[in-house]
């Protein structure tokens, strides 16, 4: 065994690795992306790591070598479970051989996603069980046990971590040498053959498991009773944490109930701990999953408090100082008084693209491209570009999920005759989830202009590669996908590529691709930023300036930004010297010089 400060994320990889995991897919999403990138850092021989283009193609890669015999894990965040719903669903049905974990990381707040859906729920609607750590400690012996509780089962098991324990660090006891779980081999079965007859029999069969899975959660030990006193609290996930410190610190006798696996609920322990108290306030963060199990086991005998009576928040993070003031609530306790060290107001420092990002340029160029339209419609998408819906530029109308860009604006432009509808889709977000809705616009003879914002990354996450990128998550060479060769490959017929730094062609690229009649696409191709050695070459302002603020009022780009005159002054150490702002200043007023002297 070694002792190591772990993160979370860190902990579930060591954890599969461990385990002896043989095959690890995911997509990136904070708060989950550590995890693949942690056996991508630590690479054991034997282990295949794998970004795939999406979670549907990450769960299904997963699924297959778990047909094999092989321990198998699956990583995204909640949002992505929306896009392997599909195969998951048929999965609890059909079943594994080898042990399948599926780590998917919920993000309470919610800190950096569309939604703050609960990946428990989801294991409820699956008929799946779930794991809920409530540290990094515990997620690493977690993965161990749902590794085991998923062949004991043929199912996969979900592990849910949330944001606090994915990015919390704590010291991890592991043992990473443990051999490789091999595969013996898939074995031709009917019954890895989803069929009417067979959906029937397994629906019932995995009705079955779900009492024998409460059962077994029984022994487990991450579900105890501890503490005493007839007022009861039933905790999951990191919220146990809070309540625990909460509990200590206002020395009060609470008998409670650590849930550790929330689905199902463990039988034993439930019955003896809602026969043990006369009432109960039930912590746990986004959905009342636990609550509900809690009130049809108390079958009002037991009045069971939290979510639905309005003693918890129903959304957002708990913290220390909600639950505490719950707490007090709860048990009648005298309400503290406020003492809080009035901390000083941060600036407010609103998220915006980086300076010399090339998403700037094409958004900037699209606006100028489309300015005579009787009206443009900009659909958007996931990624660091739903940034451009941020004044100055307003270059994002819409933005629902994933690859949904294309089919909006398909959508719009059905519903909307009068406009012209332009949708941005980032380079791994078309490979992830575009790629069907082009070939739906394509096939329904729809008039949009597709603009592809290619950078050559996945920025948003950490530079992970995608099927464009010619690498792998491993770092070795792959196929490198051509974006125009598949564009033209689902039907569409007016396709260009444009550096949008050269800042003339992409509007005039993008003007001609939206007087196209029917599907045309723009590629936008520029390296992200992120990912370059600063340039030699700035950008800086010079007698010229008439102080007429247009390049810091069009484009918005940080380095930029006006002195006490009103004159423009560019910050050299942000500066990469893209030189769009060069491009707005009507008086020629920027020029290109070298970094370290004009
Ligand atoms: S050249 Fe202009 S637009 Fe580009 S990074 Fe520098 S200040 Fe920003
Ligand atoms: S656009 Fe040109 S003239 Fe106007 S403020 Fe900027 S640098 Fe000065």
């Amino acid at each position: 065994m070694s002792v190591k400060v772990c993160m979370g994320n860190e902990a579930i990889a060591l954890g599969a690795l461990a385990a002896g995991v043989s095959v690890a897919a995911g997509y990136p999403g904070t708060p989950s992306t550590e995890i693949i990138e942690t056996l991508v850092g630590i690479h054991k021989p034997g282990v295949s790591v794998q970004w795939s283009t999406n979670e549907k193609a990450a769960l299904e890669v997963a699924a297959g070598a778990a047909y094999a015999g092989a321990r198998s894990l699956c990583t995204m965040k909640q949002v992505g479970l929306n896009v392997a719903s599909d195969p998951l669903m048929s999965l609890s049905y059909i079943g594994v051989k080898g042990g399948m974990v599926i780590a998917v990381a919920d993000d309470p707040g919610p800190w950096s996603s569309q939604t703050e859906q609960d990946t428990r729920g989801f294991a409820k609607h699956a008929n799946l069980p779930v794991f809920d750590p409530s540290s990094p400690e515990e997620a690493y012996m977690m993965v161990l046990s749902a590794y085991e509780f998923s062949e004991k089962y043929s199912l996969p098991a979900f592990l849910r971590p949330t944001t606090r324990v994915c990015h919390a660090s704590a010291d991890v006891d592991f043992d990473i040498d443990a051999e490789i779980k091999k595969s013996d081999g898939f074995e031709k079965r009917p019954e890895w053959c989803i069929f009417p007859a067979l959906s029937y029999r397994r629906h019932g069969e995995l009705e079955e498991k779900q009492g024998e899975m409460a059962r077994d959660f029984d022994k487990m030990p991450y579900n105890r009773i501890e503490g005493r006193g007839r007022k009861g609290v039933a905790v999951s996930g990191v919220s146990y944490l809070y309540a625990k410190e909460a509990i200590a610190e206002l020395g009060a006798d609470v008998l409670l109930y650590k849930v550790g696996t929330p689905y199902p609920m463990p039988e034993r322990l439930t019955k003896k701990f809602i026969s043990s108290v006369d009432s109960v306030l039930v912590v746990e963060e986004l959905d009342p999953v636990v609550e509900e199990q809690l009130l049809i086991e108390a079958a009002g005998r037991v009045p069971v408090l939290g979510k639905r009576s309005g003693d918890m928040p129903k959304n957002g993070e708990y913290s220390f100082e909600i639950v505490k003031k719950a707490l007090i609530k709860y048990l009648g306790l005298p309400q503290e008084k406020e003492e809080r060290e009035e901390l000083p107001q941060l600036p407010v420092r609103p998220p915006v693209l980086c300076a010399g990002c090339p998403h700037r340029a094409s958004f900037y160029a699209a606006k100028v491209a489309t300015k005579d339209l009787k009206k443009a419609i900009y659909c958007g998408d996931i990624g660091c570009y739903t940034l451009g819906n941020a004044a100055p530029l307003n270059m994002v109308d819409t933005c629902l999920c994933m690859g949904a860009g294309i089919t909006i604006a398909q959508g719009l432009a059905l519903a909307d005759a009068g406009a012209k509808c332009l949708a941005f889709i980032g380079d791994s977000t078309f490979f992830h989830t575009g790629i069907p809705g082009v070939i739906n616009a394509v096939y329904q003879g729809t008039d949009i202009t597709v603009i592809v914002l290619d950078n050559r990354t996945t920025a948003m996450t950490g530079q992970q590669p995608h099927p464009g990128t010619g690498k792998r998550a491993l770092g070795d060479d792959a196929p490198a996908l051509d974006i125009e060769t598949i564009l033209r490959a689902c039907g569409v017929k007016r396709v260009s590529r444009v550096n949008p730094f050269d800042f003339e062609s992409a509007v005039g690229a993008i003007r001609e691709a939206v007087g196209f009649a029917g599907v045309s696409a723009v590629i936008a191709e520029a390296p992200c930023v992120a990912q370059l050695k600063k340039p030699e070459a700035i950008c800086f302002v010079n007698d010229k300036c008439i102080k007429c603020g247009r390049c810091i009022k069009e484009i918005g780009c940080p380095a930029i930004t006006p002195d006490e005159a009103g004159r423009a002054v560019v910050n050299a150490p942000l500066c990469t010297g893209c030189g769009l702002c060069a491009c707005v200043c009507p008086v020629s007023a920027i020029e290109r010089g070298e970094r370290n002297g004009k």
